[in-house]
């Protein structure tokens, strides 16, 4: 048995999440490669190192003093050390560090270095050996994730070593210049790391026990899932279920690797297991997922179906302005196209005019305060009946549909709702579909 397992931000947050972290690896002699966040929120108004090595990066663009964040910074990682009795001291590599941002560090650079320092206090914690993890997960010039170079290179340099420890969230280029994922990436590193051993599981310990129901800022005490598949979880990570990074599901899913979401402040909690296909059957719905900030486009005209081209018209003017649509439902004679709220405002008479030149539509119009709350779960297909719960659901308590959109695969229902219904609609949907304990 082998796993790869990462820790996330509020996990290694403090000496004495450290603490908790170093019984979990001993727990179990199959976690063997551990990869490291950067310190998280230590309490809710706490700032994460990453965040605090933003603003040193934006601070020194702009020709300002970074002093403050900097020494926050190096303040919290001295206290990890002193408060964890270690021997280790990062005086000097802070000192060249500050060098490197006044000569103008990369901001990937920069913030790559909340993982590097907290992976090397880890590393020497444990007593297990520290690994480069720029030496293995490899970018492309523009950025992008070279996988298969990644597989070989990351697969060599672990296998090097029974046990290592090894920073999340970057990687480098073949030159050398280090790249970063986007946030949240060290997810992506640990299933990266996965996928290169070829482990038998994957851990994500974070500080909630498992992928819940949904979002618990929004719904209180909502349960947490004992199986999702791949498939269920990337719908709702991409709705904004953030608790793992959408992007971090593709390399163990090629492997057949399951992913295990556990909690390192309950660790005897068995947290949720994300599999290809899930032996024990849900309830109908798996899960729920939502996010605010989305736009449509309302377009109407007589006899639009059997106008050939049409569709392919609207979007050529939304392609040439490089906005991507999220969904497009469509009716005889209307089509709506749902985007990200942000492509929309600013342009909103430019896009008009584009469209209308386009199609000559009867009528457009633009509404900028959508969110969509998607419905997912494997128990959908077989289920007749469940758009009729989840319509009913929100319609008792007076919130009205804008947009309605079921994915081919039956495995969510979508829906678009005016922004100011986000938090009661999800409640409601909630109590819909999850009886009480
Ligand atoms: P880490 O720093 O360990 O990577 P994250 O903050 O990235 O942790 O992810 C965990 C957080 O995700 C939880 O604390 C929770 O607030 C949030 N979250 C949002 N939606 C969900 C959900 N459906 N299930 C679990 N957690 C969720
Ligand atoms: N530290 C990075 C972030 O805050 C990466 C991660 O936590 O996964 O986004
Ligand atoms: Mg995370």
């Amino acid at each position: 048995m082998l796993k790869v397992i990462k820790f996330g931000g509020t996990s290694l947050a403090s000496a004495q999440q450290f603490q908790k972290v170093a019984a979990i690896v001993r727990a179990d002699k199959s976690r063997r490669y551990v990869v490291a966040s950067a310190p998280g929120k230590r309490f809710s108004e706490d700032i994460k190192v990453t965040d605090l090595l933003l603003t040193c990066h934006r601070l020194a663009k702009e020709g300002e003093n970074f002093d403050v964040p900097f020494n926050q910074i190096k303040a919290r990682f001295e206290e990890i050390i002193a408060d964890l009795g270690l021997s280790l001291s990062l005086e000097d590599e802070f000192t060249a560090f500050y060098r490197r941002i006044v000569k103008g560090a990369s901001e990937a650079y920069i913030a790559s270095r909340g993982e590097h320092f907290n992976a090397r206090i880890l590393a020497a914690y444990l007593d297990f050996p520290f690994i480069e993890t720029a030496e293995g997960i490899i970018f492309d010039e523009n950025g992008a994730l070279l996988e298969e170079v990644t597989n070989e290179k990351l697969g060599a340099l672990l296998k090097k070593n029974p046990r290592a420890v090894l920073p999340g969230f970057y990687g480098a280029t073949e030159h050398g210049d280090i790249r970063i994922f986007s946030r949240g990436g060290s997810d992506i590193t640990g299933s990266l790391a996965a996928r290169a051993v070829k482990a038998d599981l994957y851990e994500n310990w974070t500080d909630v026990s498992g992928l819940l129901m949904a979002d618990p800022r929004i719904v209180k005490n909502p349960r947490a899932i004992e199986f999702v598949t791949y498939r269920e979880l990337r719908e709702l990570s991409y709705m904004g279920a953030s608790v793992l990074h959408e992007d971090a599901i593709f390399p163990v899913r090629r492997e057949g690797i399951p992913i295990n979401i556990r909690n390192t402040n309950a660790p005897e909690d068995a947290g949720t297991m994300i599999v290809e296909q899930a032996e024990k059957s849900a309830g109908i719905v798996t899960g729920i997922a939502g996010k605010k900030g989305f736009g449509a486009i309302y377009i109407e005209k007589g006899m639009m179906n059997s106008e050939l081209g049409f569709g392919r018209r609207v979007l050529r003017v939304l392609e040439d302005r490089k906005i991507s649509f999220e969904h497009l439902p469509s009716g005889i004679d209307t089509l709506t196209v749902v985007v990200e709220r942000g492509a929309l405002v600013g342009h909103e008479n430019e896009i008009i005019h584009d469209l209308q030149k386009a199609v000559q539509a009867d009528r457009i119009h633009l509404v900028e305060d959508l969110c969509l709350i998607a419905v997912v779960g494997r128990g959908m297909i077989n289920s007749p009946g469940t758009a009729a719960r989840l319509f009913g659901a929100l319609a008792k308590e007076k919130i009205n549909i804008r947009m309605i959109d079921q994915g081919s695969s039956e495995l969510n229902i979508i829906v678009a709702l005016e922004e100011k219904d986000y938090e009661k609609a999800l409640q409601a949907i909630y109590n819909e579909f999850v009886p009480e304990a």
